[in-house]
C-alpha cells in the first residue's frame, strides 16, 4: 500500500484514483450526485486486490454507477422505518425491542447500506436529550428487553460518549440488553481498543451482544479477529449478519467458508439478509430463488452453530421473516404431514390426534 494512506482514510474518488485505477463503472460515478459518501479506511483498502476491478472487498466500498440508478420498486426508506420511528432516532418496530440510532456516520460507507436515508447525512451523534427521551420511553414501555445500538457506526463515538450514552440506558432500564450493532471489526479494527472493553465491563446489569458485519472471508484478518476475541474473552458474545451480495458473496463455497470462518473466530452467524429494495442497490440484490438455493445448499453443509437465518425484511415495514425452500407442506388435512429432507426425498410426519396418542 501507498505510504502516504497509512492510517487515513480515502473520502473522495480523486483521492481513491491516485490509489487505485478505476473502472469504466466506477468513473462514471457523479460524485456530486451521490446518496452516500465515500469512506474506505486505509486498512480495509489494503486488503482490496488493486489488479481486479471485481474484487469482493473493493465492490463494497467503491462507488460505481450503477448507484445511480432508481428501480421503480426501490425507496430510500423501503422498511418504512420513518413511520416506526417514536422520535428521529428511536425507531419501535417489534414489540420487545427498539433501534436506537446512535449516529449517521460510518468509518467506512459500504455501497449496499439500506439505511441511506439516514447514513452519512452529517446529523451526527445523537445529543443527550435524545438518549434521555429514548431512554424513559424504553422505561415506560416494559415489553422492551433489548435495545439495538446502530446508525451509522456507534463506534465512531469516543469511548466516553460511549460511556455517557450507555449509562444513562442503563440507569434508565438496568435490565436491558444492549446490542453492540458495529462494522468497525470489519472496517477500521484497530478502534476496538482494551479501553473501549474495560469501559464495557463496568456496566454489569444486563449482557452486551457485539452484532458485527462480515460478508467475504478475506474480512477475517487477523486484526479483524483479535477485535473479535476482545468482545467474547470479556464476556461478550458475538453475532454476525452478513448481507447477501450479488458478486461478492452470492456464491455457496464463499459463504460457507465465511460462515465456518466465523464459527472459527468465535462469532455465532446470525442473519444473512436479502437485499432490501434500498434505491440504487439493485446491482447487488440477488434473485431470491438463487438466494434460497443457496440456503439449501447452506444447510447440506454447515453445521447448526455455523448456519445463519437467510431472512428478508419486508416492503412497507412488513419486519423480517425467515426465508427456505418449502421443507413442509400438510397434504391431508387430518394432521398427516409430508416433508421434504434438506437432500430431496419425501417423509411424513403424524400428529397425535391422528395417531391415537391424545
Ligand atoms: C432487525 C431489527 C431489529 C432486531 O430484530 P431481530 O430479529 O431481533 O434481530 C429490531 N428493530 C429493527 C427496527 C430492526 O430492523
Ligand atoms: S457500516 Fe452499516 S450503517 Fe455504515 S454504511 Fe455500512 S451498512 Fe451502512
Amino acid at each position: 500500500m501507498n505510504e502516504k494512506l497509512q492510517g487515513r482514510t480515502i473520502t473522495s474518488m480523486a483521492q481513491l484514483s491516485e490509489h487505485l485505477e478505476l473502472s469504466d463503472e466506477e468513473k462514471a460515478f457523479q460524485e456530486e450526485k451521490k446518496y452516500l459518501p465515500v469512506a474506505i479506511p486505509s486498512y480495509f483498502f489494503s486488503l482490496i486486490n488493486p489488479d481486479d476491478p471485481l474484487d469482493p472487498l473493493r465492490r463494497q466500498v467503491v462507488p460505481t454507477v450503477h448507484e445511480q440508478i432508481e428501480e421503480t420498486l426501490e425507496d430510500m426508506d423501503p422498511l418504512e422505518e420513518v413511520e416506526y420511528s417514536v422520535n428521529d432516532r428511536l425507531i419501535h418496530r417489534y414489540t420487545s425491542r427498539v433501534a436506537f440510532l446512535v449516529t449517521d456516520i460510518c468509518p467506512m460507507y459500504c455501497r449496499h447500506c439500506f439505511r441511506r436515508r439516514f447514513t452519512g447525512t452529517f446529523q451526527g451523534p445523537a445529543t443527550r436529550e435524545q438518549i434521555e427521551s429514548a431512554a424513559s420511553y424504553i422505561q415506560q414501555h416494559p415489553k422492551i428487553t433489548e435495545i439495538l445500538l446502530t446508525g451509522g457506526d456507534m463506534m465512531t463515538l469516543s469511548d466516553t460518549r460511549i460511556d455517557e450514552m450507555i449509562s444513562i440506558f442503563r440507569s434508565a432500564c438496568p435490565h436491558l440488553v444492549i446490542r453492540l450493532c458495529t462494522r468497525t471489526p470489519a472496517s477500521y479494527p484497530a478502534r476496538i481498543t482494551n479501553n473501549l472493553i474495560s469501559m464495557l465491563k463496568k456496566h454489569t446489569t444486563a449482557p452486551f451482544y457485539v452484532m458485527t458485519q462480515f460478508n467475504h472471508p478475506r474480512e477475517l484478518t487477523e486484526q479483524a479477529k483479535e477485535a473479535i476475541a476482545k468482545f467474547v474473552n470479556a464476556g461478550i458474545p458475538a453475532m454476525n449478519q452478513t448481507v447477501l451480495l450479488r458478486g461478492v458473496n452470492d456464491d455457496v463455497d464463499t459463504l460457507e467458508s465465511l460462515c465456518n470462518a466465523l464459527v472459527f473466530a468465535r462469532v455465532k452467524p446470525y442473519y444473512l439478509f436479502q437485499g432490501d429494495l434500498v434505491s440504487g442497490t439493485a446491482h447487488f440484490r440477488v434473485p431470491l430463488q438463487k438466494g434460497m438455493e443457496l440456503e439449501q445448499e447452506l444447510r447440506k453443509r454447515l453445521s447448526g452453530l455455523a448456519m445463519p437465518v437467510y431472512a428478508i425484511d419486508l416492503p412497507q415495514g412488513g419486519g423480517k421473516v425467515p426465508l427456505s425452500k418449502k421443507y413442509v407442506e400438510e397434504t391431508n388435512g387430518c394432521g398427516l404431514w409430508t416433508f421434504t429432507t434438506v437432500e430431496g426425498d419425501k417423509r411424513t410426519y403424524a400428529d397425535p390426534e391422528t395417531t391415537g396418542q391424545r
